[in-house]
């Protein structure tokens, strides 16, 4: 049990409460120091009845004139409370017999609540009372509303926090000098958090600015910043292969062999990536760039680089519809130049089973596949590489933090040694560990990647290749659906291809959407004679593959499909997409569904269906997809409207990354936070540990993916 823990850890003793509190991460005692109210309300003073306002909340105290139980227009009980100024009735439409007891005529009641103008008066509705006498005390403090859940009473949550704070260890843990100057003392903070004095400002308390809350977001931020430069130099001290690209060998025979020139934005990330494996570190890289950018021929070019120095490559992408698109035309450059060199691509995906994934895991035992492909199948821990340099993963953000977090597990075990041993050499000799490439099509805004992203190292692909004919984005109300069947002929007509796109199938959600099914059968029925296909998730893997082939091959002009299309599918001569209850998708989702469009030279076009009513936001954000093609700038309007603990996927996982700390607003604490966080680090290491292990505990892993 760690030191302070505020409840025995034996399951059988936990009440529900208690269980609800530790749900909500409330396990040791700095923890609920740490739990910051919401609201605060005043019972440090009485108002006299005849002073009441309309609208406010307030405490009064009074002397029960009669209390009784009408019956109409329902069961109520009514009480009329009398002090020197004047008169209040006390309305309750739920209530016990203990209540009629404790409000019996005579008793003396103080009692608070929001004041309504009722008919005969002034009255509160359930207000929270007790019975008191001459000499009870009020409050001597604003009283704390904490964020809790239905399962934990406030009342129980207010004592364990109250408790929790008295007992938790406050002291100062970072150096005088290196506090941000001006804030009181985290001690002094949190009292004043938790039990602010009755002549605190309101206005302090609920806009965060007052000293004590500022003192709360720097220690966060700090902490943040220290976990995240622990976690470099960490990496710093592992060593990885060296790979150098060499005169004449693979990557130069694949940039001979592509289709085109890289752009000056793929050359640059390219650059970066090659300095990155040349040196003995372990690369820890994302690759961000706008759909349709030309991520893959960059990760192809990685692959070949570490296969020339000699080293396998895995390239990994979340489903095997999505390893299979994507990876078909790198594949096609790849494995000619393989070939030529005696070595292989396998291809390792759930559904190659048996004799053929039997074959393809000797080949990434033996080393003769170089390059080893599919989804996380590959990193399993049955499958064995002779020598493992680096890993690609396409589309990370659609891998969850878990998937992320056992990767990184099993890169750091897939270590090997310069000749492919596996592990085992001798003690002394440096043991290496992969390079990690990651690819994403969500770019993290600036403020996010610098924070939560400290440990990692971001390229950024900023344009996209040439010849690309905008994509124009058209918004349509449900009823207008046969203006876009027409247009659908059309594009049929002249030979290009449409894709429409429905919210996934969900039997729960079912009813109210229209599902792909329907929306298959319509289209198939509105244009007799054109192949309409669908793909949905599921599907079998061998169907999916079928339909795909068929769509990209160009026999079906049109495919509807669920969200499965959403990265990486790839063909240039579809023009059109539609995408049905756009409303119910994110922008940043949309914006990936609309690039699937637009990438050959045809003049391309989204239309977004949208069912209505639809609210005023919900106009604003599918106006804001006509309006702008930026992916940037979407995912900036996305995160405004979410808000980074969304935006990162760590609501999912029920556990925000920053509580108290705004990356915007608190720029001024967050730029302090950085500069003391190597300083602390070095000049006291225990006091930075400590901080951490303060505020972080159980997240230092979170962070990490
Ligand atoms: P994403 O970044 O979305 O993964 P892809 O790598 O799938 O994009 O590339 C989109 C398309 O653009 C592919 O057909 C690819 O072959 C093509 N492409 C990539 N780079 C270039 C380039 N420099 N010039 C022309 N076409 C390119
Ligand atoms: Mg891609």
């Amino acid at each position: 049990m760690p030191a302070g823990a505020a409840k025995p850890d034996s399951p059988a003793a936990k009440s529900a409460p208690q269980k609800a509190m530790e749900k909500m991460g409330l396990r040791r005692d700095i923890d609920l120091a740490l739990h910051l109210p919401l609201r605060y309300e005043d019972e440090t003073r009485l108002t006299p009845i005849g002073e009441l306002r309309h609208g406010s909340p307030a405490q009064c105290e009074g002397v029960v004139r009669d209390a009784r139980v009408e019956l109409r227009p329902r069961r109520q009980l009514i009480v009329r409370l009398q002090d020197d100024s004047g008169e209040l009735i006390l309305r309750f439409l739920h209530f016990y017999p203990s209540h009629q007891k404790t409000l019996a005529a005579g008793a003396r009641i103080r009692a608070r609540g929001e004041v309504r103008g009722g008919f005969f008066g002034h009255e509160m509705v359930h207000p929270t009372f007790k019975s008191v006498d001459d000499a009870t005390p009020l409050a001597t403090a604003l009283t704390p509303v904490y964020p809790t859940s239905a399962a934990l009473p406030q009342a129980y949550l207010r004592k364990a926090v109250a408790s929790g704070l008295t007992r938790a260890p406050l002291q100062e843990v970072v150096p005088p000098h290196l506090v941000r100057p001006g804030l009181p003392s985290l001690r002094e903070a949190l009292h004043a958090l938790h039990h602010p004095s009755p002549h605190t400002s309101w206005g302090d308390l609920e806009d965060r600015s007052s000293p004590a809350w500022q003192r709360l977001k720097w220690e966060e931020l700090l902490a943040q910043q220290i976990s995240q430069l622990m976690a470099r130099r960490e990496r710093a001290k592992r060593r990885a292969p060296q790979m150098r690209a060499t005169l004449g060998g693979l990557p130069e025979q694949l940039l001979a062999a592509l289709p085109f020139e890289l752009t000056g934005a793929q050359r640059r990330v390219v650059e970066e990536i090659a300095q990155d494996l040349a040196r003995g570190e372990p690369m820890h890289r994302l690759l961000q760039g706008d759909v349709g950018s030309g991520k893959t021929v960059v990760a192809a070019l990685a692959a070949s680089v570490a296969i020339d120095a000699g080293w396998q490559c895995a390239l990994m992408a979340p489903t095997e519809i999505l390893a299979e698109q994507h990876f078909r035309k790198l594949v096609g450059w790849l494995a000619p130049l393989l070939e030529a060199r005696g070595q292989c691509v396998a291809w390792l995906t759930g559904s190659v089973k048996g004799k053929a994934r039997k074959l393809m895991m000797d080949k990434t035992a033996s080393g003769e596949a170089a390059l080893v492909v599919g989804t996380q199948a590959v990193i399993q821990d049955a499958v064995q590489f002779a020598k493992l340099g680096l890993a690609l993963i396409d589309e990370q953000h659609r891998f969850g933090v878990a998937q992320r977090l056992a990767l990184r597990h099993k890169l750091g075990d897939e270590v090997v040694d310069e000749v492919g041993g596996s592990g085992d050499e001798p003690a002394g000799c440096p043991r290496l560990e992969p390079h990690l490439l990651m690819m994403t099509a969500t770019p993290i805004p600036r403020t996010l990647a610098m924070t939560y992203y400290a440990d990692l190292a971001v390229s950024t692909i900023d344009e996209l290749p040439p010849g690309r004919t905008p994509i124009v984005t058209k918004v349509f109300a449900d009823n207008r659906r046969e203006a876009v069947i027409e247009h659908i002929r059309e594009e049929v007509a002249v030979g290009r291809q449409v894709y429409w796109v429905c919210p996934l199938i969900e039997e729960s959600e079912a009813l109210d959407l229209q599902n792909a099914t329907e929306t298959h059968a319509h289209l198939s029925q509105a244009m007799p004679g054109v192949m309409v296909g669908l793909l949905h998730g599921r599907m079998a893997a061998a169907e999916k593959a079928a339909v795909m082939s068929l769509f990209s091959g160009g026999q079906m002009p049109v495919l509807v499909a669920t969200t499965v299309i959403e990265v990486g599918v790839d063909v240039p001569n579809a023009s059109l997409m539609v995408i049905e209850h756009a409303e119910r998708f994110g922008l940043a989702q949309l914006h990936q569904l609309r690039g699937r469009v637009g990438r050959g030279a045809a003049a391309s076009v989204c239309v977004l269906i949208y069912t209505a009513p639809l609210s005023d936001t919900g106009k604003a954000r599918l106006r804001a997809m006509a309006e702008t093609h930026d992916g940037f700038e979407i995912s900036r309007r996305d995160l405004e409207i979410r808000g980074p603990g969304e935006f990162m996927g760590a609501r999912q996982s029920g556990d925000a990354l920053l509580r108290f700390a705004d990356l915007q607003e608190d720029s001024a604490l967050l730029q302090h936070a950085r500069a003391v966080a190597p300083r602390l680090l070095d000049e006291h290491p225990a006091a930075a540990q400590a901080h951490v292990q303060r505020w972080l505990a159980s997240r230092v892993e979170y962070l990490k993916a």
